[in-house]
């Protein structure tokens, strides 16, 4: 059963009867006689000492809720019976309430509280001033073990959640290492494949009548496209186990050298505008690059047919992060699909060539980088891609 502690538990508790356990300790009978009857109205259970070793092996035989201990006794005084008491229960788990024949003086109260003593009351007693406080510190101590007993449960809880997660961190170790080590294995026949259709072509190609070129085309077509599948799957599965040291990235180079490096990136094919200058954020480099050539690789290849792609790139502070912005003239998404396309294998268009990974990869790494990633998008509109990472 769970159990949760709030408000209306506290309330159920301060108005259910519980039954509770007090020790009365008193040298004298008369004393003994006068606490229980004066305690009679409250309906607990009332257990009798006649002396500091009495109430010591009384509370070696059961649990006690709260003790009214008299302070002056002979051999085993009040004090000394606490100071023993207390080698055993802390004072969370069990009150002392001290009656004293006399005003407490000073030292006394200081003396009393070191040793775990929640309260005095002073001889002749008050019955209501008696049964006031006596109900208090049950009611206290009461609460105070609903909420020990609410811990522990949550901390078992924890314990488990904890075993769970570790063992699914186990699992998918060994399917992130199953899906690479297939996708290495799968590597070498399909580049194989590749190799050899490309040769076929070349050094034989021109015997081929035009279906036989054209069902070569098609074989060296298809290899390619599974040999880019089988890289973004190993690129997506590597992602969560290669280590990723954080440094400062100069957003404006990096963004260049990855337009560089790509034709489809460059006029005339297409016109990438650097709304300069290009704030530093902190994140992995390479994966950072590998992001966004992912990124502007979409923004250049989701184009309406004949429409020469247009892309801005600029930066944005927010909130002590800085946010890289990428804004194309594509064909745009419908917000139904905005959140599925960070899936791994998710195309929404299969006239366009791809893999469905390229966004799951720059999701995966944003995330390690310890940043956001999201997009904004109207069909017909283009789409803006953005991700947030730490400032430098
Ligand atoms: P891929 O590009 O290999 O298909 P991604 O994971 O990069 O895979 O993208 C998933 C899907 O999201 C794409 O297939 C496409 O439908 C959509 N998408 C991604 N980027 C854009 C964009 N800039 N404009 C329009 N659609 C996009």
């Amino acid at each position: 059963m769970r159990l949760r502690i709030t408000p209306a538990t506290f309330r159920r508790v301060g108005n259910e009867k519980e039954q509770f356990k007090i020790l009365i300790v008193d040298d004298r009978p008369d004393n003994l006689v006068a606490l229980r009857a004066l305690l009679a109205e409250l309906k607990h259970t009332v257990i009798e000492a006649n002396s500091g070793k009495e109430a010591l092996r009384i509370l070696l035989q059961g649990e006690i809720d709260l003790i009214l201990l008299d302070v002056n006794m002979p051999v085993m005084d009040g004090f000394e019976t606490a100071r023993l008491i207390r080698q055993r229960t802390p004072a969370s788990a069990l009150p002392i309430l001290f009656v004293s024949a006399r005003e407490p003086s000073a030292a006394d109260i200081k003396q009393g509280y070191s040793l775990g003593a929640v309260d005095y009351i002073t001889k002749p007693v008050v019955p209501e001033v008696l049964r006031a406080k006596v109900s208090a510190l049950l009611d206290l101590q009461h609460r105070s073990k609903l909420l020990e007993k609410a811990v522990q449960e949550r901390s078992a809880e924890l314990a488990t959640l904890n075993e769970r997660a570790a063992r699914l961190r186990e699992s998918m170790g060994e399917l992130e290492a199953f899906s690479y080590s297939v996708s290495h294995d799968l590597r070498s026949p399909v580049r194989a494949i590749q190799g050899f259709a490309q040769t076929l072509d070349e050094e034989e190609g021109a015997k081929l009548s035009a279906d036989g070129k054209d069902y070569l085309r098609r074989i060296i077509s298809s290899s390619q496209r599974l040999d880019k599948m089988i890289t973004d799957v190993l690129a997506y599965s590597r992602m969560d186990v290669e280590p990723m040291t954080r440094t400062r990235l100069e957003v404006e180079p990096l963004v260049l050298a990855v337009i560089e490096q790509n034709p489809n990136l460059q006029s005339p094919r297409a016109e990438i505008e650097l709304q300069r200058p290009l704030l530093n954020a902190v994140g992995h480099e390479a994966s950072f690059t590998q992001c966004i050539s992912n990124l502007l690789g979409n923004a250049v290849k989701f184009v309406a047919p004949g429409v020469i792609p247009r892309v801005k790139i600029w930066t944005e502070a927010v909130n002590g992060a800085v946010r890289i912005c990428l804004k194309d003239n594509g064909i745009g998404i419908a917000p139904e699909h905005q959140q599925r396309i960070f899936q791994a294998f998710e195309r929404l268009n299969t006239d366009y060539e791809g893999t469905g990974f390229g966004l799951a990869i720059t999701r995966q790494a944003v995330q390690r980088m310890g940043g956001e990633f999201g997009v904004e998008s109207e069909p017909g509109k283009g789409s803006l891609f953005w991700i947030e990472l730490p400032k430098a």
